[in-house]
């Protein structure tokens, strides 16, 4: 029902790149195009939020509090979901962005969400059972979801992704922040092997994450970690160049925060030989364009 009144657009298609790289091994890149499934709504976020929302919806809950910092797509994505639903949204942010709020920020405030700026010390107690059980009092009526969108209804909505394929593949590859969309993938028996490309500076930590998320009898998947320039949403200059120019047909847009560095991995390994002679190679586009605005 929600799906359909948000015009979401599923399955997303799958596209044949032609890529401008060296390809020693001759591997065939397509990638599926979770950034098409809304002009706003991004891709992975709508995944990883239907299923919290679609029980909201059937219980009639209409207030929410979720989390997140200046440029959040997953805050992006629910507040224009709860502005279109005609429900309430309380917005707890990490950092205060009053005297110069984000394109982010300016939106979810046009949609009518409440934003509440929190010091950095407080955003970190966000899922501490104290501070969850003080916003349960605050907000009696609302459903809490975490940051990021990874409630626990999150991986059966990403493990759809895999359903939805209509070839095979040999491996999958895919940005990985807080590993949901990860463990997701992960958790349905019929996914192509992964390769996650950390957009952050977390060894062991995100394994860890996603060990504890993804059932034990999961999918073989990895996260490489040599492909996220400095850090989450730190750039490099031929991270940005590839961005503007990545070589490959038909042109897709990409952001330099999690496709760009997804593709610019992509093209790193093609180069290096890392894809199995004759591969098929499966780039998932997460979507997130809006995050890029300055
Ligand atoms: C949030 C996000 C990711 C990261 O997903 P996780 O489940 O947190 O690993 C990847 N791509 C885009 C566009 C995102 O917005």
């Amino acid at each position: 029902m929600l799906a359909t009144n948000l015009g979401i657009r599923l399955p997303s298609v799958e596209q044949k790149l032609s890529v401008d790289w060296r390809n020693p091994n001759g591997a065939e890149f397509w990638v599926k195009r979770d950034d098409l499934i809304h002009p706003i709504i991004s891709g992975n976020k709508w995944r990883k939020l239907h299923g919290a929302l679609c029980r909201a919806e059937q219980a009639g809950i209409t207030e929410f509090v979720s989390f997140g910092g200046g440029y959040s797509n997953h805050l992006h994505a629910l507040g224009y979901v709860c502005f279109q639903a005609g429900w309430h949204l309380n917005v707890i942010i990490r950092g205060d962005y009053r005297a110069n709020p984000t394109p982010m920020l300016q939106d979810l405030h046009r949609w009518g969400a409440q934003i509440h700026y929190v010091t950095k010390a407080t955003y970190q107690r966000r899922n501490d059972g104290d501070y969850v059980q003080h916003l349960r009092q605050q907000y009696p009526e609302a459903m809490i979801i975490p940051e990021g969108g990874s409630s626990p209804d999150a991986l059966a909505g990403v493990a759809e992704i895999v359903n939805e394929l209509t070839q095979s593949f040999d491996m999958l590859l895919l940005p990985v922040a807080s590993g949901g969309t990860l463990a997701g993938l992960a958790s349905n028996p019929k996914c192509p092997a992964l390769r996650a490309i950390a957009v952050l500076k977390g060894e062991n930590y995100l394994e860890s994450l996603v060990s504890q998320l993804a059932p034990a009898s999961a999918t073989d998947w990895q996260i490489l970690h040599d492909f996220h320039h400095g850090g989450y949403a730190k750039t490099s200059a031929e991270l940005m160049d590839f961005v503007t120019d990545p070589q490959i047909s038909p042109s897709i847009p990409l952001e330099p925060v999690y496709s760009g560095k997804l593709f610019f991995a992509a093209r790193q390994l093609c180069e290096a030989g890392y894809f199995p002679v004759n591969s098929r190679i499966l780039l998932l586009h997460t979507g997130g364009l809006q995050g890029q605005r300055k």
